[in-house]
This record gives structure tokens, sequence and C-alpha cells, in this order.
């Protein structure tokens, strides 16, 4: 077959489960990493064959694809924050709300740069250590998950990256096994937030191939892991430290409620859709 007709090929059956461009872009993002063509190759050669092993490849993708298995975990990895993270089904795929999280955090520690020890609570991929130490001075970044597997390719991007983060398998929820943790100057986190009567209105491809657990939480319990994070915080953040977490768009006011009542002071931050998306919290002395 030639480079052109599998691509079309491509274009064609995707469009049944994707918007053209969005076809398109996965199309080229497949080619460009299971068979090294850009898209530049495709237009300026369409008629060379392609060989009887790239063309293995590329078809077991668009049937993963047609599948609705998201394109990240196709081709296993993501750019986020212009750093390419491996990206398995152990591990959430790095969103676009996130890289915002990492920026707040970026900013305060450029601006503060005593602030010294990071705690990062469900690393998962290991986006957000990697993606901080990349662009901060050095600091000493603890992350913990309660998946081994995740630990596994989160110590994996790291050794990538040429970071130092030491990774812990802890359970957050657990509290005498957190409260093994020490004190940090900044706590970080992306925690499952999305309340599981939600679960019809997300789309196929995130919940039949994303880890449930680092998404979903029970629908009576939206602030699960704000309410553990706020507990820990009381005992493990530093006189003067804050908190960055990313949170769901309706419950901002929550969030930003408990924090209150314990003597924090709370922003609220939008993302770039006008949700409410980042909690900043700061302990004043
Ligand atoms: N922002 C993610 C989504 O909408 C949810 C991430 C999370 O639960 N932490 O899929």
């Amino acid at each position: 077959m030639t480079i052109n007709a599998l691509y079309r090929k491509f274009l064609e059956e995707l469009k049944a489960i994707y918007p053209s461009g969005e076809s398109a872009k996965i199309t080229q993002m497949v080619f460009e990493s299971l068979a090294g063509m850009s898209r530049s190759d495709v237009i300026k050669t369409p008629e060379k064959l392609i060989s009887v092993e790239d063309s293995h490849r590329l078809t077991a993708a668009l049937d993963m694809l047609l599948a609705n298995m998201p394109v990240q975990y196709v081709i296993g990895e993501t750019c986020f924050f212009n750093l390419t993270f491996k990206t398995t089904r152990d591990v959430l795929i790095p969103r676009p709300e996130t890289e915002e999280l990492i920026e707040e955090v970026i900013k305060y520690l450029q601006s503060n740069p005593q602030q010294k020890k990071i705690l990062d609570i469900g690393t998962g991929s290991g986006c957000i250590p990697i993606a901080i130490q990349k662009n901060t001075v050095h600091h000493k970044m603890v992350s913990i998950d309660i998946s081994e597997a995740a630990i596994q390719i989160a110590t994996e991007n790291a050794l990538l990256h040429q970071t130092e983060i030491s990774f812990m398998q802890i359970d957050f929820l657990h509290v005498e096994k957190r409260n093994t943790l020490d004190l940090y100057d900044v706590i970080v986190s992306n925690p499952p937030y999305i309340p599981g009567n939600e679960m019809p209105s997300i789309e196929k491809h995130v919940k039949h191939y994303e880890p449930l657990n680092a998404l979903f939480v029970p629908e009576k319990q939206p602030l699960l892991f704000y309410e553990a994070i706020l507990q820990f915080s009381v005992e493990h953040l530093a006189t003067g430290g804050k908190i960055f977490m990313e949170i769901h768009e309706d419950f901002g006011q929550e969030v930003a409620r408990i924090f209150k009542e314990n003597k924090f002071e709370v922003d609220l931050k939008k993302d770039i859709f006008g949700k409410d998306r980042i909690a900043i919290a700061s302990l004043y002395p």
C-alpha cells in the first residue's frame, strides 16, 4: 500500500469517531511516532510504498483507535509542557489544565526560592514534578501515588528527563501511611475529582481506557481528596507554605470553604475555558 492510501484510510475510518481536524492530528501523530513519517513526508512522497512492518504497525494502531483507545496510549507517549512523557494505561494522560497548575507552581517557586521541599500527591506519569523540576532551580521533590505501576512509569519518565525525584508508593487516603511523610513547603496535587455519578457523561475513550481510580471519587464524597490534603496539611505544611490543587469546575467554592474554615487563604483560578480549575491555599504565620 502507498503512504497516501493508508493515510486516507486513517482519515476516512477515524471520521466515524473523531471530528475531521482531530482525525488528521491523530493520524499525523501515529504516522510520525510509529513509522517516523512526518506530514511533509506524506505530502512529498505520497506514492511511496509502506514497508510490511510499518503497514502492520499502523494498521494495528488504527484498530486500537477505532476501539476508542486514546492516541496517547496507542503510541505510548504524550507531549506535555513541551516534554515527552511515556504514557501507558497505568497512568492518566496529562491534560492541558494541569499545565496551568504547573505554571502557577513554577511562578511561585521562582519568586520564593527559599521554598525548597515539595510534595506531589497522586503523581501518575510524573508529569507534574518533572515539569516543575525542569523549569526551576534545585528543589527537593517527593512524589507519591497509590499505584505501583504508575510509580514505575513516573520513575522511567524522571530518568528520561534526567530529573531527581523521590517516588514512593503510598495510599494518601491511609492516614497512618500518609503521616509517615515529612513537612513540606509546597504541596501540589491533581487528585481524582470526578464524582462517580458523572460517569455516564464521560467520553468512552476516557472511561474505558484511563485508570478510573485516578479520575473518580464516590458521588457522595466529591471532596474526599481535598479533605485529606487539608487534614494532612495542618500537620505537614510548613508555616508560610502553599498548596496548589487542580479541582473540579463545580467544586471551587466548596474546596475554598473547607480550607478557609481551617484558617487558610484561598485563591481560585479559572482554566482557559473560564471554569474554576485551580485552588491555591496559603497558610500564613
Ligand atoms: N481533568 C480530568 C478530566 O476531566 C480529570 C482529572 C482528575 O480527576 N484529576 O478528565
